[in-house]
C-alpha cells in the first residue's frame, strides 16, 4: 500500500542522513512535511536560540522547495495539529524520529492514541544519536551504564553506530507530490521573530539550518575531500591546508583547546546537532574515516569522537532516569541543600558578579548564544560548588534559556557533572574564578571584547581590577564599585567553607556518589590513561589539584584579597 503521510520534523531538520523521512517517502504516495510551533511548551527559550530555529526551518523550506516540496509550518500544540491535518489531508500514516525526552515521549504516546483511533500506521526511526539507546540500554543488562568508562565498553562490544542514509532527493518526492497551494504563505509560512513578539539586537553569529551546518563540519574535516582522491587536483597550498585540517581533527584534544579565544577553538557544531540540522553519525562516520588514516590521533574522552560519545553517553543515561533534570527524586544525583538566594542568582545571570572572567562569559552566553566548554566550567563550578552554592538546576535553566545548542539530557548531565552531583568526584578541584581564564589569555582580550568597561584596564589588573589603585582605575575610566561592581562574594572564604561541605556531602552520601563513580582497576583505564592525565593537568592550570592546600595558604590569602 501506498500511505498519504504527514512527516512531523521535531528536531532531525534535515535532509542527510534523514532515515525516517526517506522510508516515509518510499511507502508514500502524498507526502507532507509539517513543523508544529509549540509556543506555549517553549516559552522558555530566548530570542537568540528562536531566531536560530526559524532560520532552520527557512533553510529546511529552501531545501525542500529545490526538491520540488514545501515545509508546512503550523503553531498549536502538535496532537491539535495532527488532529486537524489527518482529516484534512486524508493521512493514513505519521513518521517522525523517537526521541528520549519526557516531552517528546509523551507525545509519541497521544500520536499513538490518535493514530489507533483512526487507523493510521505509525513509522518512527531513531537518529538522533548514534545509536538506539535502548539497545545500549539491553547491552548492559537492562539499565544504563552510569559511567563513561561502561559506556565505551559496552559501546565496543555493540560495534560501531550504523552508517548515515542516502540523502534525499528530489527523484524521492517526484514519487509523492504534494499539491501545491497558492495559499501556502498564509497558511503555512515561517513566521518572523516579530510574529513571534521577539527581537534580536545583535548580528546573526550563528546562522541557523542545515546548509550551514554541512558547511561548518565541512570546514572542518576538509580533510574527507582528501580521501575522495581530489588530492591530484588539489594545488599544493590547499593541499596543506587539508593535510592540517586532518591534523587538527586527529589531533583534538578537548582539554587544550582555548576557552577565551575570540572565536570558537572547538567545531562550534553544538547547535547544528542538538536541532538535528546535522545529524550526528554523519559526523562520527567523518571523524572514523580521517582517524583510519591518521598513524595516531587522540581517544575518548578527549578525542572529537569522544566529545559525541559524550553525548550519547548522557542521552542514554537520561533515557531512563527518573527526574534527570532535577534534584528531587533523581536516584543518581547527590541531594544537597543548595542556597535560595534570587539576588545572587540574578547577578550571576546579567553578569554582574565582579569577577571579569565570569562575567565576560555570561555576556558572551547572553549575546551570542554560545560558549566554549571550558568557559561553561567556569561559570557553573562558581555558580554551584565554587562560590555561590546555588543549585545547578538554576544554571540549567538559564543555559536552557540562552544556549543556541540547549539539549535537554547535555545540559542537565553536565550540570550535575559540574556541581558534583553525579559522573564528577574530584571535587576539590574547584576553578578560580580569577586564574583559569588569566592562564590562556593574560592580556585579557576576551574580556576586553565582552566587558568594554574594563577595555582600559592594564593587563596586571584586569582580571582583578579591584586591586588596581585608584589613580589606575580613573585612568581606566572605570571605579570599581561605581562602574564595575566589587566581586560578590571573596573566592577564598567561600570556596573553602563550600569545599568542606562538598566533602562532607560525598562523605554522607556514599552510596549515590558511588552510582556514577568510575571504577579506577577498570579496564578501559589503560587505554584512556595519558589522555585523562591531560584532562588533569588543564584543570591543575585552571586551578590546582591540591586546591585545597592552596586555599589554606597564608601567602596565597594575603596576596589575594577580596576587595
Ligand atoms: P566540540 O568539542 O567540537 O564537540 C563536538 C560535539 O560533541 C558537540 O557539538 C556536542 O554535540 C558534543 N559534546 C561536546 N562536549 C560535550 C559534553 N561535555 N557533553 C555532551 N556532549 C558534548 N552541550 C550541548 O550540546 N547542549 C547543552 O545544553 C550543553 N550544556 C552544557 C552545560 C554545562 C554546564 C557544560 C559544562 C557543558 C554543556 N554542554 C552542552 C557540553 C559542551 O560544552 C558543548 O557541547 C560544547 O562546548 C559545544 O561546542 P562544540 O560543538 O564546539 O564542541
Ligand atoms: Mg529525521
Amino acid at each position: 500500500m501506498t500511505h498519504r503521510t504527514i512527516h512531523l520534523f521535531r528536531k532531525g531538520l534535515r535532509l542527510h542522513d534523514n532515515p525516517t523521512l526517506l522510508a516515509a517517502l518510499e511507502s508514500s504516495s502524498a507526502l507532507y512535511p509539517v513543523y508544529v510551533l509549540e509556543m506555549e511548551e517553549a516559552n522558555h527559550l530566548g530570542a537568540l536560540r528562536w531566531r536560530f530555529i526559524l532560520q532552520s526551518l527557512e533553510d529546511l523550506d529552501r531545501r525542500l522547495r529545490a526538491l520540488g516540496s514545501r515545509l508546512y509550518v503550523l503553531r498549536g500544540s502538535t496532537l491539535a495539529v495532527l488532529r486537524e491535518l489527518v482529516t484534512r489531508w486524508a493521512v493514513t500514516q505519521i513518521s517522525y524520529d523517537t526521541e528520549v525526552e519526557p516531552h517528546y515521549t509523551r507525545m509519541d504516546l497521544e500520536i499513538r492514541t490518535l493514530a489507533q483511533e483512526r487507523g493510521i500506521k505509525m513509522h518512527t526511526c531513531v537518529s538522533h544519536t548514534l545509536y538506539d539507546v535502548r539497545r545500549i540500554i539491553k547491552a548492559n543488562g537492562g539499565s544504563p551504564p552510569l559511567t563513561y568508562k561502561k559506556f565505551l565498553h559496552v559501546l565496543s562490544v555493540l560495534g560501531e553506530p550504523e552508517k548515515p542514509v542516502r540523502e534525499i532527493t528530489a527523484e524521492d518526492f517526484l514519487r509523492c507530490p504534494t499539491p501545491p497551494d497558492p495559499d501556502h504563505e498564509r497558511q503555512f509560512g515561517i513566521p518572523s521573530l516579530e510574529d513571534l513578539g521577539l527581537q534580536v539586537p545583535s548580528e546573526v553569529l550563528w546562522p541557523g539550518g542545515e546548509t550551514h551546518a554541512l558547511k561548518r563540519l565541512q570546514q572542518h574535516l576538509q580533510s574527507e575531500v582528501h580521501t575522495q582522491g581530489l588530492t591530484f587536483l588539489i594545488i599544493s597550498t590547499t593541499f596543506m591546508t587539508y593535510r592540517l585540517h586532518q591534523g587538527w581533527v586527529a589531533n583534538f584534544s578537548k582539554p587544550r583547546t582555548v576557552p577565551n579565544s575570540l572565536l570558537p577553538s572547538t567545531t562550534g557544531l553544538s547547535p547544528y546537532i542538538s536541532l538535528g540540522c546535522l545529524s550526528v553519525r554523519t559526523f562520527y562516520h567523518r571523524l572514523s574515516s580521517i582517524y583510519a588514516q591518521s598513524r595516531n590521533h587522540s581517544l575518548p574522552p578527549v578525542s572529537l569522537q569522544g566529545q559525541v560519545l559524550w553525548r550519547e553517553f548522557f542521552y542514554t543515561v537520561a533515557s531512563t532516569t527518573p527526574n534527570f533534570i532535577r534534584m528531587q527524586g533523581n536516584p543518581i544525583c547527590l541531594q544537597i541543600d543548595w542556597k535560595h538566594d534570587p539576588e545572587a542568582l540574578e547577578k550571576w545571570r546579567t553578569a554582574q558578579t565582579g569577577f571579569p572572567w565570569i562575567d565576560a562569559i555570561m555576556t558572551q552566553l547572553r549575546e551570542e548564544g554560545w560558549i566554549h566548554h571550558l568557559a561553561r566550567h567556569a561559570v557553573a563550578c562558581f555558580l554551584t560548588r565554587g562560590d555561590l552554592w546555588i543549585s545547578w538546576e538554576e544554571g540549567m535553566k538559564v543555559f536552557e534559556e540562552q544556549l543556541l545548542d540547549a539539549d535537554y539530557s547535555v545540559n542537565a548531565g553536565n550540570w550535575m557533572w559540574l556541581s558534583a552531583s553525579a559522573f564528577f568526584h574530584k571535587y576539590t578541584r574547584i576553578f578560580c574564578p580569577v586564574r583559569f581564564g588569566r592562564r590562556t589569555d593574560p592580556d585579557g582580550q576576551y574580556l576586553r571584547k565582552y566587558l568594554p568597561v574594563l577595555k582600559n584596564f592594564p593587563s596586571q589588573y584586569i582580571y582583578e581590577p579591584w586591586k588596581a589603585p585608584e589613580d589606575v582605575q580613573l585612568s581606566a575610566g572605570c571605579v570599581i564599585g561605581k562602574d564595575y561592581p566589587h566581586p560578590m562574594v571573596c573566592h577564598l572564604e567561600v570556596s573553602q567553607k563550600n569545599l568542606a561541605l562538598m566533602r562532607q556531602i560525598h562523605a554522607e552520601q556514599q552510596n549515590t556518589a558511588q552510582l556514577t563513580r568510575d571504577v579506577s582497576d577498570d579496564p578501559m583505564e589503560a587505554g584512556l590513561k595519558r589522555e585523562l592525565q591531560e584532562e588533569e593537568e588543564l584543570i591543575e592550570g585552571a586551578e590546582s589539584n591540591d586546591t585545597f592546600k592552596r586555599l589554606n595558604n597564608e601567602v596565597d590569602h594575603q596576596s589575594r584579597p577580596c576587595r
